[in-house]
This record gives C-alpha cells, structure tokens and sequence, in this order.
C-alpha cells in the first residue's frame, strides 16, 4: 500500500500584510455566540473583504439558549452558502459546541456585569474562545478576526481598515447606540471597557492581590484609574489614530495569526491578575507583541 501523502505548509510562505486584499490573505473570523442576531449576519455579508477567503467559526453553549441560535445560524448558513449570491458564500464555516460542563446560566446584561459573577463567566469565556482558536486556526490562516455575535455594526471594509495598520493585535472601539430620552434623539455611548491602558493604581493594586485574584475594569468598587479607549473618542478625532494598549476587549479585534501561532491565547485563569482577553493582551505583549487600539474607529454592540 502506498504511503498516505504528507501536506507540505511552509509557513513563511503564508503572508501577514497591510495589504491583505492584493496578497489574498485568509481571514479567520471567530465568534462565541450564545444569541443569535440577525443584524450580526446581515453586517458580515456585507463585509466587502472577499468572503471566499474567509473562513467562518463559531462556539455555542449546549444550552436552551444556545440550541435556538445554532439552530438560527445554521439556517442563515444554509442560505447564503447554499441559494445566496455566490459572491456571499464563505470559504467555510465551522460550527462547534462547548464541551465543557457546566454550561454558563443565560444571563441579561445587568446579571452578566455583575462583579461576583464576572471571574466565572470571564473563565468560562475564555475556554470557549481557546476551543474555538485552537481547533480553527490553520497553517494558511493569516489573521484572526474576533467578533462578538451582538457587534451588529462594523464599517464594510472591518478587515482591510484594520490590517493596514500593520500591527499585531488591534481593537476598534466598541460602542452602543441608544435612545437618548433627554435629548430625544438617537445617541451613542462607549461600551467595551476592556481596551485600556495600564496605570500605577492598577498595578499597585495587583501587587496587594492573592494569587487568583484578578482585576475588573469598569466597577466603581474597584477604581483602577486606567485610561480607557472607550473615553479617547473625540468627535473630530481621525480614525487612523492608534493608541498602544495593556488591555483589550474581544468585541472586535483583530491579530496576526503569528501572534495565537506563538502561543498567545486567554487565560482562564489569573494572569498576572488579568483573565481572558485582557489576560490575552498581556500575553502577546509578553511574547513581543505590542497591542493597539484605535479610538476613533467604531463598531456598534447590541443594545440589550
Ligand atoms: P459582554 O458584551 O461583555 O457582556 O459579553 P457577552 O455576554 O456579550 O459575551 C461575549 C460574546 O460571547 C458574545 O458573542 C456572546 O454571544 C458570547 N457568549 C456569551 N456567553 C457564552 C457562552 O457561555 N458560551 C459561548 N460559546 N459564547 C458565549
Ligand atoms: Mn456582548
């Protein structure tokens, strides 16, 4: 019997560039969805990067809640691969279910922010986000695009946008559009308060910190006084504008796929004194890697 073939990947041949679209780059879009919005379908079709190069990965909890959106996702699937134009069709698309026991409680926005619920809900979230990148990324994989399933607005060109800074991990600034009931009118507000930049107080804080415990961003009990990206939007601020950052958030970001190849993944644990993507962030930066954030360029999240 003849011996199987062997696949050859020579990795330096597997490009990550500004320029992602002339040198035809596969893009890994992952997202751990636990609802499904239609709006976050109808924004990645309208992605303008080629979807043909782009391969898709979800996660879902094997929960009642995470039945109803898988079974929402594989319908949309179904229809954009199957009937839709082709120019929609994706590369592929990998669905997977958690497999770890016991499945995070469904939980509103309030419940979810909660302070005590947070190092078991972060630790989970990361599980799920490792399953997802380590069973996805592939050897001709050149970016990672993370997108939460409630992100149900980005500009069409995310990735390109994105890449040309040329820079390892990189996070748009996540926002949230709301009736503003004093104005009367349609506002918006900051969002993800994962993207930031370190401060003395945090620091010292974490020295004084057992060994599991983490630091949160965003509760009153615990001040930190990092500067958050979510608080350098300016109104007129350019949308090329970078800032480095310490933290970031997993709303939307995107990192050189060299970056996870290395080894950089989400703690679910403390790290020093930081879980999941923030933990993310410290690790890329322990391994080279310098993250960025860019505050004038905004994704919208789903207003609960
Ligand atoms: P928040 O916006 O920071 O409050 O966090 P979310 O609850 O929105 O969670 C971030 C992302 O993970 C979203 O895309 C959720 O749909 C998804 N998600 C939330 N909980 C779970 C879970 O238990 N398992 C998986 N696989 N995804 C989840
Ligand atoms: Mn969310």
């Amino acid at each position: 019997p003849k011996a199987p073939p062997v696949a050859h990947y020579n990795l330096n041949n597997v490009t990550i560039t500004p320029n992602p679209l002339e040198n035809r780059e596969n893009i890994l879009l992952l997202t751990p969805m636990a609802r499904f919005y239609q709006e976050y379908w109808d924004n990645l079709l309208k992605l303008s990067y080629p979807h043909e190069l782009i391969t898709l990965g979800f996660i879902l909890p094997k929960t009642k809640e995470g039945n109803a959106a898988t079974t929402e996702l594989q319908k949309q699937i179904a229809k954009t691969q199957k009937s839709g134009p082709e120019k929609d069709r994706f590369k592929s698309i990998i669905i997977l279910r958690q497999d770890f026991e016991p499945p995070l409680q469904s939980q509103d926005e309030a419940e979810r922010h909660k302070i005590q619920n947070q190092k078991i809900r972060r630790a989970a979230m990361a599980k799920a986000r490792n399953s997802l990148l380590f069973t996805t990324l592939g050897p001709s994989t050149s970016w990672v695009l993370w997108l939460d399933a409630d992100v149900i607005e980005t500009p069409p060109t995310l990735i390109q946008d994105l890449a040309r800074h040329d820079k390892p991990v990189i996070a748009p600034n996540c926002f949230q559009r709301f009736y503003n009931t004093e104005k009367k009118a349609m506002d918006e507000r900051p969002y993800d308060f994962n993207n930031w930049q370190d401060s003395p107080t945090a620091l010292e804080l974490a020295k004084k910190m057992g060994p599991d415990d983490i630091l949160l961003e965003g509760y009153a009990d615990m001040a930190t006084y990092r500067a958050l990206m979510a608080y350098m939007a300016k109104d007129d601020g350019l949308r090329q504008e970078t800032v480095p950052l310490d933290g970031v958030g997993g709303a939307a970001l995107l990192v050189k796929a060299d970056v996870h190849r290395d080894g950089a993944m989400f703690p679910p644990f403390s790290f020093y004194h930081l879980i999941e993507t923030e933990g993310f962030a410290k690790m890329a930066k322990r391994l080279g890697w310098q993250p960025f954030g860019l505050p004038n360029y905004k994704v919208y999240h789903y207003n609960e």
